[in-house]
Order: structure tokens, then sequence, then C-alpha cells
């Protein structure tokens, strides 16, 4: 079939193809240790259902302005003011169908073809993929596993052309969870800016910081807003992913060109998870800490298990729900890359992971702590004899 070339520049999510593989082994009964999942395993808030269920019982299921409810927008620059002590009007946020769709909409609104687009690998998979959608030209900006995988503003000089014209930074970064320190940020924001570059900030993971750490945000920093987009989602921090969603804060301009892009595609989103945003953003935040500290725990006995098989080294993620091992020492005996060891670890130990060749770092795999205790114990157990197994065998 002859379809369109933005299409064909495209490939499909390989974090997707994971996930229905690794569901295709459930479906047959395998009692399958899931590393995969990028989403909270704990439900959402009860208060937040309840909001939902409200709104549907009132009937607030009709069309919304294309742009969020005005309370909505309110409440998340109110929140975000709040978490991170930035000063957005509403006129600066658009409510979209999650943060994917707030980063598509910024991207489809800026980038022209031929427009250079900076990030850092490991990568969130659809950083890519979107930027050649729009035409422009992806291009990455290696980071040593040594720092923690951690952006630096002497990488991002080195990285900028006359043809560069947005950065996107991730803090806490999918799939490494490295945490770029803010004193390091400021000083790739001023990269930037010196350079008229934009800088787009997905927050995704902004509340899943370790250490006592409080979240950060650029967009507390004084006279950014003209030069950031900042990019946030209530799926993880809610857990709330399948509600889908997003915003992003913005110049005004920007925030209109996206909404222009809404109204002529999604409209608004879904009602009723506007209003279950709402309260999200508005009631009690005590679910969040629960979830961290539940993270916290989950993240030093996963890190701990895995520095513990020879051959895997692991770097202590900063944020997020993820750790990174390289794997690379074990790539052999058939093995080539971590898209072959990650089949042979769902075929045998039936353990799901993700290759680290998909968010462009070879020698990685990503495992996701966001499932039990008990199933991290298994599957560190099934990945230690999987390993040892491979190590007698040459
Ligand atoms: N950014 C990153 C880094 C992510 O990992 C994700 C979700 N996996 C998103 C953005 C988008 O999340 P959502 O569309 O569910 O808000």
């Amino acid at each position: 079939m002859q379809l369109a070339d933005r299409v064909n520049r495209i490939s499909i999510s390989p974090t997707a193809s994971v996930l229905a593989a690794a569901e295709r082994y459930r479906a047959q009964g395998v009692d399958l240790v899931d590393f995969g999942p990028g989403e909270p395993d704990f439900p959402t808030p009860e208060h937040i259902k309840r909001a939902a269920i409200r709104a549907l019982e009132q009937n607030r299921t009709k069309y919304t302005p294309t742009a969020g409810i005005g309370p909505l927008r309110e409440a998340i620059c109110k929140w975000h003011t709040r978490e991170f002590g930035s000063s957005y009007m509403p006129s600066e946020c658009v409510v979209s169908v999650g943060g994917k769709h707030a980063i598509f909409n910024a991207l489809c609104s800026l980038i022209n073809a031929g427009d250079e687009v900076l990030f850092a690998a490991p990568y969130w998979v659809s950083y890519p993929d979107m930027v050649k959608y729009t035409g422009g030209a992806p291009v990455i900006i290696e980071t040593d596993p040594s720092d923690g995988f951690r952006l630096r503003a002497r990488q991002v000089t080195r990285a900028i052309t006359p043809r560069t014209k947005l950065l996107i930074v991730n803090s806490p970064s999918n799939p490494s969870g490295a945490v770029v320190p803010p004193d390091e940020f400021v000083k790739i924001y001023e990269v930037c800016r010196s350079r008229n570059i934009w800088l787009l900030t997905d927050e995704c993971y902004s509340h899943f910081v370790y250490g006592g750490e409080k979240p950060f945000s650029l967009a507390s920093v004084p006279d950014s807003k003209p030069h950031i987009i900042v990019a946030g989602s209530l799926s993880k921090t809610f857990a709330m992913t399948g509600w889908r969603l997003g915003y992003a804060l913005a110049p005004e301009p920007l925030i209109s060109a996206m909404v222009k892009m809404q109204s002529q595609s999604t409209s608004n989103p879904t009602s009723i998870a506007q209003y279950a945003a709402l309260e999200a953003l508005t009631g009690p935040m005590d679910s969040v800490a629960a979830m961290l500290a539940e993270y916290t725990r989950r993240r030093d006995r996963i890190v701990a298990g895995l520095r513990a098989i020879p051959g895997v080294t692991c770097t202590e993620p900063g944020g997020a729900f993820y750790v990174f091992p390289s794997v690379a020492a074990h790539l052999r005996n058939g093995m080539a890359d971590t898209t072959v060891l990650a089949g042979k670890l769902l075929e045998l130990p039936h353990v799901a992971v993700v290759p680290g060749d998909a968010f462009g770092a070879p020698g990685y795999i990503r495992i996701s702590y966001a499932t039990s205790m008990e199933r991290i114990e298994e599957g560190l157990r099934r990945l230690e004899q999987f390993f040892a197994r491979a190590e007698s065998a040459s």
C-alpha cells in the first residue's frame, strides 16, 4: 500500500512490541515476571476515581473547550506553581491526551523540515520517531554511564549546529532513571537560551526522585518562560496512565498553535478524565509520597540484586522507576544483542525486559520495578540463574 511519507518515516513503539509478546505468554498461562511495563502497578487513588464517577453522574460527558476546562487549566498552573515555583497563567496551558500528545503537538508546532532536535541517549523511545514525523532530524547526544547517564551542558554545546532548533531534556529519565542535577540543568538552559534554542523539559517522572531531593522544574528559573516548554503528565505521578491526561505550559503563541492542532485532530481530552485530573491536582497527594517510598525500597533491592550477578553492572537510578543495567559482558554464545537476549529471557526463565537497543543504548536492558517486591525477588532469582547458565556455557 502506498502510504504517506510522514508515516513511513516512523515505526511502531518497540516497548509496545515487548508488551505484546509478554501478553502472549501470559495468555498461555505462563508464570511470567514482567519487568516490561512503563506504568505504576498501583491503582489510581480512590478520591480521584470518585471524582470521575461524580462527573459521570452529573452528566459531564459532553465536549469541553478544546484546550481543557477552565478550572483544570487553572489548577495545573497553580499546582505547578505550588510544586515547582513556576508562574504560568491558564492561557499558557493546554490540557492534552497524555504527556505524549503534548510533546507531539509541541514538536509539530515548532519543527520544520531539516531542523535538528537534540536529546540524550539513552532516550525515551518516542523522541526519534516524533521528530522524524515532523520532518526534523534527531541528533543524539551520548551520555556517560560512569556519570550515571546524566546530560551535561558541555555535551549539549558540542552537539549544537546552526540547524539546531530544540533540545529535549527528560529528567528523571526513562529508561536510565538519571536525574540532571538542578545546577547543571540551569547551565544547559543557559547554553540553549544564549543560542536561541528551545528547551522542552519532559517532566513526566518529576515526582519520583530519590534521596529526599525536592522535585525540580526548569520553569522555576526566573525569565525562562519565553525559552522553554514544559510537558507534564498525570500518568505516572497519580497512577493514571489509562486516563490519558497530560499538559503543556509554554508561551501563549505556542499554546495557541497546539490548541489549533488539537482543534483539528483530537479535540478536547476526555471530559470525565479532566474532572478526575482536577481532583488529583487539588486534592491530597499522600498517595504520591506512598508510591515514592515503595519505589525507593524496590530500587534499593533491585540495584543490590543486579549488582550481585557476575557480568552485570548497574548505576543507581536517581529517579523514575527503572534500572538500566549493562549486560554487555553476556552478549556472546548466539546472543548478538540485547534484543536477542530479551527474547531468550522471555522464552525460558520467562522474564520480560525491554532491550536497550530500543533506547539507543546497545548492551543494556531496561527493567521496570513498578511491580511487587515478591515479583522482584522472583525475577532476580531467575535472572541470576539465567546469567550463571550463560556463563558456564561459555
Ligand atoms: N515522557 C516519557 C519519558 C515517558 O516515559 C512517557 C510515558 N511512558 C511519556 C512522556 C508520556 O506519558 P503519557 O502520554 O502517558 O502522559
